[in-house]
């Protein structure tokens, strides 16, 4: 674990002299799951006053240091651990949680244990200790960091149930947020009596809102707006308040609130804790703190270089018009099971999340425009897995804490570096691994040195995905797919008996192969979809020196427009087999034709019967078609002139 470092001094010592010390801890920080697998780096002044962070504890003792963290974190503990203190064993030893150590009460313990939590991340280790003691603090860390109980469990712990009015107050910058911390103080105080905690936002009933308050309630979660409206109005009486909390600071400020935030500061009660936590330091956030905080106690939670290395972060180069066809190919071929697609304005999330709709995704939009109400059911869905994608502009995403998010696509580039942190901030959480993927038009390539910067590491380049890898990717999913179900079927015993019973019977009635038979049925289970898509192997080949506008904005119609073979799966890009003929159809993608229409359209003229149609495969203007060697002139006649999506065959010998 991290041990606590108070400057240079040995993390060792620090059980005496945490009051004593200067109050500024800078800790070498991960997100929540690297609590549990950190080795962590004590990270020291240098000289110039800059922090570097790579002195790393000898051997990665993480035990050890855990219970320094602890032995500090207790001021009683500190009294008899010395140096050569005994703690760690004791408490590799010790099933007690190891928040026990804080002196937390028994409930909140209680609590802990029922959500699972089992040690303290480094920003909790860090801040609990001070915010028991009642000071107030400035905290600085990314999301993820676990803020939430870093301040809700010391709050929680110094709450006097007696009080019925509010004791304290978190403000958040957004509806989402304040919701989320309302539901996490609940879960800490689940053990604990009479703790009534609030959320407070607009969008949700006003007089409700009054009711509860009047009932009385110690915990208020809410944003700056709909706060200052109760406080005007006198329905939200903050005269014996204990603590304010000011959670995302900085968003807070981005987003206009702080004038209101001022507003309430300057409203409090002259005696009062003050928390603040933001992810970044902007000059505003600073004179805050330094006019409303007393002594705050200062931590700094680093994101360790290999806790940004958690998240891959790639970015593809490609024209606005070609970018939704990006889009799908990068969700076809780095598809995970949840994703967070990030869209500059209302209008474009709706425009993506239409074409992915139509492609068969299930997606969820949330903008500025979508009502309260339905913003909690999506983010609900979307957390359970109903829905898989999330259109979101930036505003409406923020804070959002889903751990099923596995990838992070920009569809259009962030504002700035700190927006960006943010938003790859939704992947890569409890500990999982993440994707994020950035999507620049060529004009845009000169912003990426900037957010490589903001996050320190590399981006590294990669191409839209091309026939080849999305092809590669459904094979390899459709084999998955077979083997879960052969695994766990998703018929009851009944339904598979009569399953069985089909296969039994259609195989006697073709006498056919049980090999022929499960081919036949996975065919039946593409759906109709094609299996691959035919073209060239790497997207963008074909593209350069064609005109390509048409075909594009085909595309952004959501037109059909792969290529495919509905009957053979070989991959193969050979000729036609031995006893077939190729031929050339003056129809293609951009008259919107489907293989079932060519199909079609021969059989009924021809006389021929479908199956013995061959390989199709459609590109930009024309198709080809395989058919039985030795066509007849008439037959051949007659197709030259059939029409097809209202366009003459104008059928030809492939070759001749
Ligand atoms: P932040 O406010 O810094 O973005 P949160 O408080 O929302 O972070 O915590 C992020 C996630 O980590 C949440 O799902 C939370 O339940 C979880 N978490 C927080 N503290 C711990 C802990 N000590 N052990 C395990 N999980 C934790
Ligand atoms: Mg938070």
């Amino acid at each position: 674990m991290a041990p606590i470092s108070h400057g240079p001094l040995p993390a060792c010592v620090e059980g005496f002299t945490r009051l004593q010390q200067p109050v500024t801890q800078i800790i070498d920080g991960s997100t929540m799951t690297g609590a549990a697998d950190t080795q962590a780096a004590i990270e020291q002044p240098r000289e110039d006053g800059l922090f570097s962070s790579n002195a790393t504890t000898e051997d990665g003792a993480a035990e050890p240091d855990l219970a320094e963290a602890i032995a500090s974190a207790d001021p009683e503990a500190g009294l008899d651990a010395g140096p050569d203190n005994e703690a760690p064993e004791q408490e590799k030893a010790l099933p007690v949680s190891a928040f026990a150590a804080f002196g937390l009460r028994q409930e909140l313990l209680d609590g802990l244990a029922a959500i699972g939590f089992e040690e303290p991340s480094p920003i909790q280790k860090a801040a609990i200790p001070e915010l028991m003691l009642g000071r107030d603090l400035v905290g600085q860390a990314q999301t993820g960091t676990g803020k939430t109980a870093a301040f809700g469990l010391p709050l929680l712990q110094r709450l006097d149930p007696g009080q019925r009015t509010p004791q304290v107050l978190v403000l958040t910058p957004t509806r989402e947020l304040a919701m989320q911390v309302a539901e996490a103080f609940n879960s800490y105080a689940a053990c604990m009596k009479g703790v009534k905690v609030l959320p407070i936002y607009g969008g949700a009933d006003f007089r409700d809102q009054i009711q509860h308050l009047r009932r009385g309630v110690q915990i208020v979660v809410g944003t700056p707006g709909r706060v200052m409206d109760h406080m005007r109005q006198g329905t939200l009486d903050l005269s014996g308040l204990r603590s304010l909390v000011l959670d995302e600071a900085d968003e807070m400020l981005r987003m206009g609130f702080i004038d209101d935030v001022k507003w309430v500061l300057e409203q409090l009660p002259a005696e009062r804790q003050v928390v603040l936590f933001s992810a970044t330091m902007p000059s505003e956030i600073r004179r805050i703190s330094q006019n409303h905080l007393k002594d705050p106690a200062e931590v700094t939670i680093r994101q360790k270089a290999a806790d940004g290395r958690r998240i891959r972060q790639r970015h593809l180069v490609v024209n606005g018009p070609q970018k939704l066809e990006a889009l799908e190919r990068v969700l076809e071929a780095e598809g995970s099971e949840g994703v967070i697609i990030f869209a500059r304005t209302k209008a474009i999330t709706l425009t993506v999340a239409e074409s992915l709709e139509q492609h068969g995704y299930d997606v969820a939009v949330l903008n500025g425009d979508v009502p309260q109400t339905q913003r909690e059911r999506t983010i609900e869905r979307l957390r359970d897995g109903r829905v898989n994608v999330l259109v979101a502009t930036d505003v409406a995403a923020r804070g959002l804490d889903v751990d099923r998010i596995g990838l992070v696509i920009n569809y259009d580039i962030p504002f700035d570096g700190e927006a960006y942190v943010h938003r790859i901030g939704r992947t890569g959480r409890a500990g999982r691994s993440g994707e994020a993927i950035l999507f620049l038009t060529p004009r845009e390539r000169r912003f990426l040195g900037g957010l490589e910067r903001a996050v320190n590491q590399p981006i590294e380049v990669m191409e839209v995905p091309g026939n080849a890898s999305i092809n590669q990717h459904r094979l390899d999913r459709l084999r998955q797919k077979l083997t879960t179900t052969l695994q766990q079927p998703v018929c009851n015993p009944e339904e598979r008996a009569l399953l069985a019973e089909i296969l039994q019977r259609v195989a006697q009635e073709q006498s056919c192969s049980p090999d022929q038979l499960a081919l036949a049925a996975l065919e039946l289970g593409l759906g109709g979809k094609p299996l691959l898509l035919q073209g060239e192997e790497r997207w963008g080949q074909s593209r350069s020196g064609t005109p390509t506008r048409d075909r594009d904005r085909d595309r952004e119609r959501g037109g059909e427009r792969r290529p495919f073979n509905d009957r053979h799966q070989e991959r193969s890009e050979d000729g036609p087999e031995d006893n077939m003929e190729r031929f050339r159809i003056e129809v293609g993608w951009r008259d919107r034709v489907k293989p079932g229409n060519i199909v079609g359209a021969i059989a009924n003229e021809s006389g021929l019967a479908g199956r013995s149609i061959g390989k199709i495969r459609i590109f930009d203007a024309h198709s080809t078609v395989d058919l039985p060697k030795g066509m007849p002139d008439d037959v051949f006649a007659d197709l030259r002139r059939l029409r097809v999506m209202n366009k003459e065959l104008q059928i030809s010998r492939l070759g001749s």
